[in-house]
């Protein structure tokens, strides 16, 4: 099953990704609108459309594709998560996940065009997970039975702001509206042949940056349920970044960035690609916090 969010609306979509059908229309308004109210009652979701046929579905338009998921509670998502990315930033392998946030207002539709606020902005494909059942410390083979889907996203950075303080926290420099672009769809993890060795990548202007396999993960998607779960309980409709493969600009030598009018397309196999165009805006303004880090660290440089 592939579950969309088309203008606001839960809507299944065709394998072809062509058409869709409305969740409310076909479930005769058991469930939708709310696209992130299908994941509260994930199980018996997928029981009441399991039979779903695309005779009577609409042409699906791109550009109507908003956020699979666009609300979730708790969002996770995992650093140095693949050896070779973790050796180009000179960081040491992690002996346990390396767990972060993106905060929920940086979640995004899958082709959104993202305002570049400044600084070092850089590109991070990751597999991204959706929870479909509450999960509290679940066994590392049971983790994939709480997965509702998993989607193509981009964990935006601006690694000044990411790399800032100390120690560091990473959280605020990956969480500027459009940092976290998710989808095309949601994608059930049994349309996958294997949803443990997945094919993804990024592309900057069509240039191939990043090419790997989600089978090099250090913490697999189940191992990291697990864990994260041992601690914080995951709820329906929450979602985990897992971490991004080597390639990101930041590992180039020299590093490199991006700028407005660069564009990524990141691709997961099996799911699709999302493309995110960077763009200028004269009323963007960075958040106060911002000059008052930057401030403080010229004051070190100058004394
Ligand atoms: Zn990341």
């Amino acid at each position: 099953m592939r579950l969309a969010n088309v203008s606001g609306r839960a809507a299944l979509v065709s394998p072809a990704c062509e058409s869709f059908v409305d969740v409310e229309a076909v479930t005769g308004g058991r469930f939708g609108p709310d696209p992130q109210h299908v994941l509260d009652r994930w199980p018996d979701f997928r029981r009441a459309t399991g039979d779903v046929g695309f005779a009577a579905a609409q042409p699906l338009s791109r550009a109507d594709l908003l956020a699979p998921v666009p609300s979730p509670r708790q969002v996770f998502a995992i650093g140095l998560n693949y050896r070779q990315h973790a050796e180009e930033t000179n960081s040491t392998i992690p002996q346990a996940p390396l767990v972060f946030t993106k905060f929920v207002s940086a979640i995004d539709r899958p082709d959104a065009s993202v305002v570049h606020p400044g600084g070092s902005v850089d590109w991070e494909v990751e597999l991204v997970v959706a929870i479909g059942l509450r999960a509290y410390q679940v066994p590392p083979a049971e983790g994939w039975a709480y997965v509702a889907g998993v989607m193509v996203g981009q964990d935006i950075s601006e690694r000044e702001l990411q790399h800032s303080g100390e120690p560091p926290q990473f959280s605020l420099g990956k969480s500027y509206p459009g940092f976290g672009p998710i989808g095309p769809t949601l994608v059930t993890v049994d349309e996958l042949e294997c949803p443990d060795d997945l094919a993804l990548g990024c592309l900057v202007n069509g240039q191939i940056v990043q090419q790997a396999r989600t089978s090099e993960m250090i913490f697999s998607v189940p191992e990291l349920i697990s864990r994260l779960s041992h601690i914080a309980p995951l709820l329906p409709g929450d979602l985990i970044f897992t971490g991004t493969p080597a390639g990101v600009g930041m590992g180039e030598q020299p590093p490199r960035f991006l700028s407005v009018d660069d564009e990524l397309t990141s691709y997961v196999e099996g799911i699709g690609e999302i493309r995110n165009r960077m763009v200028a805006s004269a009323v963007h303004r960075r958040p106060d916090t911002v000059p008052n880090i930057r401030m403080a660290a010229g004051v070190n440089r100058a004394g």
